[in-house]
């Protein structure tokens, strides 16, 4: 028989552009459908993230009028990882797998079909990965380009140029839910599971209509995210800083001290200024790491629910 698909697609105040891509996302599985590579029960999911615009009014009436559209309605914007998680994980028992992608149809539509056929050959996750950044500006190319290489560096496991357009067997979506932390980096998360993976190439298009929700400030903490959540390199690098520091200041003591036995003493004021303020920068910034991990264990331990649903539409009791 052939397997369920359900496309995972998280929506924030994308009233202008669902209209668009709606159509699209049902035309693609359609197609599956009749070419018999996946089952008639595959569903179109929309996730709506707390959206305050029409959307969710949108994904009502897709619903209705066609019973390959689903929905799942969160009670709170939750953020889009979070909201990749819900999705995720209330319907991981409906279907054999999942495609999570953006809704503004920047990932390219046809890299679906790769996918299943890579599902059918045997892979258990299938990376959707960028095979150019021509339509990205040359700021957010050199500063991705860079942070894959700083990820790296941090020992942080994470493939180039993917971002959350991927193919996930149920299989793999149950070892996923084995992951029950807050702060969730789903890049960072996947490439661990293990399993048999592909990799299908895409070019990443424009949006087709709205704007970004991913301002400097949300890719900033999304970056820290993918360093604290999965490397305690920095942590290590502070002591192996202050280790430095200490053994630099034991070697200026002592030649103080001799200088000061000889009598040569020294006039001192610029120099014990700038170590002053040296090291009270290299504190503030070391505290500062101290305190992102400490923020996260915080968070942790508090157990909070990552999303709550309020709605949903269209989805058939689980399998099995
Ligand atoms: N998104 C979400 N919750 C948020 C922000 C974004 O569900 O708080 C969704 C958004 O609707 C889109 C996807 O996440 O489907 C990626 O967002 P966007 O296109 O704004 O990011 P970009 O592609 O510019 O990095
Ligand atoms: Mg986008």
């Amino acid at each position: 028989m052939a397997p369920t698909l359900y496309l995972v697609i998280p929506c924030y105040n994308e009233e202008q552009v669902l209209p668009v891509t709606s159509k699209l996302f049902l035309d693609k599985i359609m197609s599956l459908v009749n070419a018999g590579k996946i089952a008639d029960t595959s569903r179109v999911c929309f996730i709506n993230d707390g959206s305050r615009d029409k959307t969710m009014d949108i994904i009502r009436s897709l619903c209705s009028e066609d019973e390959h559209f689903a929905g799942i309605s969160l009670a709170h914007n939750k953020g889009h990882q979070n909201a990749l998680i819900c999705g995720l994980m209330e319907v991981s028992d409906k279907c054999d797998m999942t495609i999570s992608m953006d809704c503004d149809g920047q990932d390219d539509i046809n890299a679906i079909d790769g996918m299943v056929d890579e599902y059918i050959k045997g892979a258990e996750i299938v990376f959707g990965v960028r095979s150019d950044r021509k339509t990205d500006t040359w700021f957010k190319r050199t500063t991705a380009q860079s942070y894959y290489k700083f990820l790296r560096f941090m020992g942080v496991d994470i493939i180039p140029d993917h971002a959350d357009y991927r193919l996930m067997s149920s299989r793999a979506l149950k070892a996923l839910a084995g992951y029950s932390e807050v702060n969730v980096f789903l890049r960072g998360i996947i490439p661990q599971l293990g399993f048999k993976t592909a990799i299908v190439y895409y070019s990443r298009a424009e949006r087709m209509a709205g704007s970004t929700h991913y301002p400097l400030k949300k890719m900033l903490s999304l970056a820290v995210d993918g360093i604290t959540s999965f490397s305690i390199k920095p942590l290590r690098m502070i002591t192996t800083l202050g280790m430095l520091i200490a053994i630099l200041s034991f070697i200026g003591i002592i030649y103080i001290i001799v200088g000061a036995i000889i009598g040569n003493t020294a006039e001192g004021w610029a120099s014990t200024t700038i170590l002053l303020c040296f090291l009270s920068g290299i504190q503030m910034v070391s505290l500062g790491v101290i305190g992102e991990y400490i923020g996260k264990i915080y968070m942790e331990t508090k157990r909070r629910p990552r999303y709550i649903v309020d709605e949903e539409i269209n989805l058939p009791e689980d399998k099995e």
